[in-house]
């Protein structure tokens, strides 16, 4: 059966993706150059994707050739996404962080050397996760939102 974590574990080479999703290589090294994506790294340092990744790179795919909105609009996007609320950082933390006043880029494509995201792992947080619909930013925040609701009433 096929679990969530099933889902995150990363199996695929960025060969056998860009043949599943019939782009070109190149293509998915630009969506991590520009922080579309953040592939898992072998440790022989080979990109290796997941069926998680798969299907954030096929919402990327979309946004782009039928919603038209562009990687840099996907990028503005993802800036809006409230991960200061996710994660609950405190008001050091944002006062030091790119991200937080940030207008292009998810947060995990800004330098964190000295905040709270020094030592978290993007491609397991929820912010990150939260990013994957990238056509549709409204329902993101309102999960985000609700995200954080939940979290203030437990
Ligand atoms: S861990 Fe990464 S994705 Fe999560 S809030 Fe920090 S920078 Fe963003």
């Amino acid at each position: 059966m096929d679990t969530g974590q099933d889902r995150k574990k990363p199996l695929y080479s960025i060969g056998t993706v860009a043949r599943i999703l019939n782009v070109a290589v190149q293509t998915l090294r630009m969506y991590e150059r520009e922080g579309l994506i953040v592939p898992s790294k072998s440790p022989g340092n080979q990109r290796l994707y997941s069926e998680a990744d798969i299907e954030r790179l096929r919402c990327i795919r979309r946004a782009i050739t039928e919603e038209k909105i562009g990687i840099e609009g996907i990028r503005r996007l993802h800036s809006l996404i409230p991960c200061w609320d996710i994660i609950k950082c405190s008001v050091e933390d944002r006062r030091i962080c790119t991200a937080f006043r940030g207008h292009v880029g998810g947060c995990w494509t800004h330098p964190h050397t000295k905040d709270i995201c020094s030592t978290r792992d993007c491609r397991v947080c929820p912010v990150y996760e939260l990013a994957v619909d990238c056509g549709n930013i409204k329902e993101t925040i309102i999960i985000a939102s609700r995200a954080y609701d939940d979290a203030v009433k437990a």
